[in-house]
Parts: structure tokens; C-alpha cells; sequence
């Protein structure tokens, strides 16, 4: 009998390289092979799983609009996609509008669209999209050109809309580039994810700010790994006084259902009009009912701030193994339950790593070759830190002196 994982090989178009596991079951915050082995998901799919699996509140909600209907379009009224933008807009901007996607590319070529019909509204010959070197928004054609990441773009062709790529946290070159030649908008990640977990100063995005008030441009946030509670608030742009025109959602929002969108402030909240963009999925009424469950869960019951107590102890408890293993660790960026390990390990000895932490029982995601990057529910607790810290520490001082460190 063949295995699952040469099954995958021969019938699933091989776009990333998977772990050599087939997952029976999740529960909690573990996952199950088809074996019955567990392991503690320190990466929840990517930043979708905030509540762990299987939450009770999510399953409730499943059932109870399961029952209810799955898809009706969005040509009629649509009260669990109602509440929900209401609900994100009253704790963001507090008034505007939402528009739902089923992802977060979608969110991203909605957003550029957006800015389009901002142009032709302003009138005013601005044009163009300022972005960041290695700043990751989707990778459908449009939100690819917005992703400036070689390795991901380089074999694509590129829609001719301009855009402008500019080194992160340097001030002076973003302020040339809009002086040069006058974008339209800006639009980032305050903390940049697949580029390696890298944090936006504040003074940075107080320039940012600062300047799209200036020069009339607009301020978009990608907030779509950053979102939905992950960092500690419900969005990484509230930690700061800014306050964007735009925020672009997905990942986290529908509960492990696919669901993205954007968030507009009130004075862009009506560029779009009938006609101007859609899709037939979006919003579904039941990723919105799970996004309600997880808003309910988050502000409600107290998981955000339950999540920014672990985090803190997983961020000290992290510190102290740098100062304990300096040639290993390099630091941690990012925030909250967004977590970047840096490494003077080659990309080859994190990957090993990777695996020896597979073997040990946990799940961690590595990006950028060498970061180690942890996107752990909020549910995490504080023995499953412990567990993790203890492994982690574990392994390296085993391999340590087999270590060639750069
Ligand atoms: C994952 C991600 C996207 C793309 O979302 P998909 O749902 O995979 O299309 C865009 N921007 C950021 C910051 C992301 O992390």
C-alpha cells in the first residue's frame, strides 16, 4: 500500500514542501498524525487557528448556522456577515466599511482596486503603491506584484500598475521615493512575516503616517498575519497612535474557514459600487458566523489578554535561553504570539532543527531560511512554554558543538 505522503506526491501539485506527517485529528492545541502521535502546533496553520482547534465556541457556531444555511450569495441581506463588519469596524475605525474576500491575495487585489478608484475619485496625478523589500501580500497576479520577494515573483509576469519597493524602517529613502514620484499610497506589514518576522519602528510608521496625511496619499495595513489578536491587540497598527485609511484582514478571522477582507475608514468607505468588484463566496455566512465566534471568544471571554500573559512568559523565557546560548540565538522580533527566533545557524542546521522539533513533538515554522518563526494559538499555556523552552533547549545543547555557527 502506498503512504499518504506518496500518494500527496503523485496527485497534489507539489507548490510547497510538506511535512512528512498526515493529520488524523486536532484538538485543543494539538495536532494528530493518522499514527495517533500528538504534537503541540506552535504555527496553527499559518496564523489561522488563534483559538486552537476545535473550540467549543467555534463548533457551536459551525453547528448552529451549519443548520441554519452555508451559502445564500451576496445578493441578498446576509445577517452573520452583517454583524461581523459591524463589529470590525466599531473596534477599529468606528465608522466605515468592510469588504469581505475569501482570502487574504483576495483582500490585497480588492485593496488595489480600492486605491484605483481613490485615483480616479482625487484626481490629483498621484499613482502607484509604495511597498516594502521583501513584504509578502498574496500571490495571485495582482497581489504578486505588491509581494516583493524574488524567490516568490521572479517566474510571474508582472501587471504594469507601478509600484515602488523601499528598504524597510529607512525613513529617508521612503521620504525620496515619495518625493520623487508622488505614489498614491503606501501599504505595509507593521511587523513583516514570510520576510522573516520583522518589526516596523514606530517611528517608521509615524512617518509613514505622517507623510500619507501631508501628501493626501493613503495608509494601508496589512494586517492579515499581524490580525485578529495575534500580536496582543486585535490589530498590530492599534499598539501605536495611527490611524490608517485601510486595513486588509484574513488568516485569523473565519475561525480555520476561509474569510479575508478590508477594512475602509469612512472617507474611502464608498469608492466601490455595484458592479465594481465580487466574488462568489464571499463573504460565507458561515466563516462569518465563525469570525463572530472568534471576535466573541477574543474580546469577550478574555483570550486576548489571556494570549498577551503567555506571550509575555514565551517572550522572556526566550530571552533568557539567548543570553544562555548566545552562539545559537541571535533575538527575537516581532510581538505578542508573532514570534521571529533569529539564528546564527546555517539554513541547513535550522532545519534540522525544525525536524529534531518535529521529532520531539512540536510544531514550528521556519521562514526567511533561517528564522524560526512561532505563531502558537492564544490558547497556549504556560506548561506547554515550558515544554517547548525545555525541548528547544534540550536539542540545541545537543547539537550545539556539531555546529558550524556563522
Ligand atoms: C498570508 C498572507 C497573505 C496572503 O493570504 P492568503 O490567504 O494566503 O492569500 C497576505 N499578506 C500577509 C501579510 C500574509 O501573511
Amino acid at each position: 500500500m502506498q503512504t499518504w505522503q506518496q500518494l500527496d506526491q503523485a496527485y497534489i501539485m507539489s507548490t510547497v514542501s510538506r511535512y512528512p506527517i498526515a493529520i488524523g485529528k486536532a484538538e485543543g492545541n494539538y495536532l494528530y498524525d493518522t499514527e495517533g502521535k500528538r504534537y503541540l502546533d506552535l504555527f496553527t496553520g499559518l496564523a489561522v487557528n488563534t483559538l486552537g482547534h476545535s473550540h467549543p465556541r467555534i463548533l457551536e457556531a459551525l453547528e448552529e448556522q451549519g443548520r441554519r444555511f452555508l451559502h445564500i450569495s451576496n445578493l441578498f441581506l446576509n445577517p452573520p456577515a452583517i454583524r461581523l463588519a459591524e463589529r470590525l469596524v466599531k473596534h477599529t475605525f468606528g465608522q466605515g466599511k468592510v469588504y469581505f474576500s475569501n482570502s487574504g491575495a483576495e483582500a490585497t487585489e480588492a485593496a488595489v482596486k480600492l486605491v484605483h478608484k481613490w485615483i480616479q475619485r482625487e484626481q490629483h496625478g498621484r499613482q502607484g503603491i509604495v511597498v516594502l523589500k521583501n513584504s509578502f501580500h498574496g500571490r495571485t497576479l495582482g497581489a504578486l506584484r505588491l509581494t516583493r520577494q524574488p524567490g516568490v515573483y521572479q517566474d510571474f509576469p508582472q501587471p504594469d500598475f507601478p509600484v515602488f519597493e523601499v528598504e524597510p524602517n529607512q525613513i529617508d529613502s521612503l521620504m525620496e521615493v515619495c518625493r520623487t514620484h508622488r505614489p498614491a499610497a503606501i501599504l505595509v506589514e507593521p511587523i513583516l512575516g514570510a520576510g522573516g518576522v520583522v518589526s516596523l519602528e514606530r517611528a517608521y510608521l509615524e512617518t509613514i503616517e505622517q507623510l500619507c496625511k501631508e501628501e493626501q496619499m493613503l495608509f494601508l495595513v496589512d494586517e492579515i498575519q499581524t490580525g485578529i489578536g495575534r500580536t496582543g491587540k486585535l490589530f498590530a497598527y492599534q499598539h501605536f497612535a495611527l490611524s490608517p485609511d485601510v486595513i486588509l484582514f484574513a488568516k485569523g478571522i473565519g475561525g480555520g474557514l476561509p474569510l479575508g477582507g478590508l477594512i475602509a475608514s469612512a472617507h474611502v468607505a464608498d469608492l466601490f459600487q455595484p458592479g465594481d468588484h465580487g466574488t462568489t463566496f464571499a463573504p460565507s455566512p458561515l466563516s462569518a458566523a465563525l469570525g463572530n465566534a472568534v471576535l466573541d471568544v477574543l474580546l469577550e471571554d478574555g483570550l486576548l489578554e489571556q494570549g498577551r500573559q503567555v506571550a509575555d512568559a514565551l517572550w522572556e523565557e526566550l530571552h533568557r535561553l539567548q543570553q544562555a546560548h548566545p552562539r545559537v540565538f541571535k533575538g527575537v522580533d516581532g510581538q505578542g504570539m508573532m514570534l521571529g527566533i533569529r539564528t546564527h545557524l546555517s539554513a541547513e542546521h535550522v532545519k534540522r532543527l525544525q525536524s529534531e522539533l518535529l521529532e520531539a513533538g512540536i510544531l514550528v515554522n521556519v521562514t526567511a531560511k533561517t528564522v524560526v518563526r512561532l505563531l502558537p494559538p492564544l490558547t497556549l499555556t504556560r506548561a506547554e512554554v515550558t515544554f517547548f523552552i525545555e525541548t528547544l533547549e534540550r536539542l540545541i545543547t545537543q547539537m550545539e558543538p556539531a555546529w558550524e555557527v556563522n
